[in-house]
């Protein structure tokens, strides 16, 4: 059995339908991550989504979306009085999509200070916090999840991390990029150079690299994080292929680029999840790319980042 924690912020989404029509859902990077690995992980395997939510019912309803994909919630905290990050995606005029966001004060930003709340109320002194006893087998997050993170409460997520690296956690870490969560590119740097530090496994996109790095290929991308002692990277670069180096093996594994892409959205996130399941079922990093790969090519040929639990199944067993 594999124990996948993840950490990150899931948001309200309202999805214009006609004007002055939306559509309610919930979706973010990590929430797709998570929804992702579920749906492909051995049935016995779990995952847990380490966030915050208010105490509304949006957030409510937020919980049972998690428990519907079933996603263990026993690591969402309710935050007194803050609520769910929200985003709006509308057309223009053109029928170009718009992404308006109000997320500046969500509750998921105080993640790590109502974990510490927790932990001082339950009066833990063991290595973790008690929550999370026993440690898991995977830790997972992305740059979005450290951009949201309030900066003053950084230095007790990179403690937590170091104690579940200590405790055995295998740590995961996307460096998805989003320049409008960050104060300065300079900050982003400084905190991604620790989780490319503590991380086993990385699994960055090459636009995100470039944007942060100017790395502009599979080669540079390499040159670049030799720098820290990453044990397997698994480097994605949309329908050019996925790189993947590790201890025993590196490789380009090609992919069958899509020729009726709808929606990106959640192509990078569905892989991970996927990519993760895949492995903890004991596929070879090879294989399990391959796999991920067409899991992403089918989420990209519908529109948002879920694609319906009922057809997506139907889809994988065709
Ligand atoms: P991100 O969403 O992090 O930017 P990518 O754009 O690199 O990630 O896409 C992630 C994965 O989705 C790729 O590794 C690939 O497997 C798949 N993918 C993305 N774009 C395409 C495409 N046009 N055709 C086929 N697969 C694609």
């Amino acid at each position: 059995m594999t124990d996948l924690v993840i950490l990150g912020e899931s948001m309200l989404e309202l999805s214009q339908v006609e004007p002055g029509l939306y559509r309610q859902s919930f979706a973010g990077d990590v929430h797709s991550v998570a929804v992702y690995f579920k749906r492909l992980a051995d049935a016995e395997d779990r995952v847990r989504l380490l966030t915050a939510v208010g105490n509304d019912s949006a957030s409510d309803q937020m919980i049972a979306a998690l428990l519907e994909e079933d996603i263990d919630t026993s690591l969402v905290f309710r935050h007194p009085n803050r609520q769910l990050g929200l985003y709006i995606v509308s057309n223009d005029a053109c029928g170009e999509r718009n992404f308006s966001y109000w997320r500046s004060n969500s509750a998921a930003r105080e993640i790590m200070s109502l974990l510490r709340d927790a932990t001082l109320l339950a009066g833990d002194s063991g290595l973790l916090p008690s929550k999370l006893v026993p440690c898991p087998d995977l830790f997972f997050f992305s740059g979005i999840s450290l951009a949201v993170l309030t900066p003053d409460t950084r230095p007790a997520f990179w403690d937590l991390l170091l104690q579940l690296r200590d405790a055995g956690a295998r740590i995961v870490f996307d460096p998805n990029y989003r320049p409008k969560l960050w104060a300065s590119r300079k900050d982003t740097r400084t905190e991604y150079a620790l989780a490319f530090e503590y991380s086993h496994l990385v699994l960055p996109g090459i636009e995100d690299l470039e944007a942060l790095y100017g790395v502009q290929d599979f080669c540079g991308a390499c040159e670049f994080l030799e720098q820290f002692d990453i044990e397997e990277l698994v480097i994605k670069d949309g329908p050019n292929g996925v790189y993947y180096r590790g201890p025993e093996e590196s490789f380009l594994e090609p992919i069958t680029p899509v020729e009726q892409v709808v929606d990106t959205t959640a192509a990078g996130d569905s892989f991970n999840g996927s990519y993760l399941a895949f492995r903890s079922q004991g596929a070879s990093p090879r294989e399990a790319i391959a796999r991920a790969a067409t899991i992403s090519a089918l989420v990209i040929q519908h529109k948002g980042a879920l694609v319906d639990k009922s057809i997506f199944k139907n889809l994988i067993e065709s």
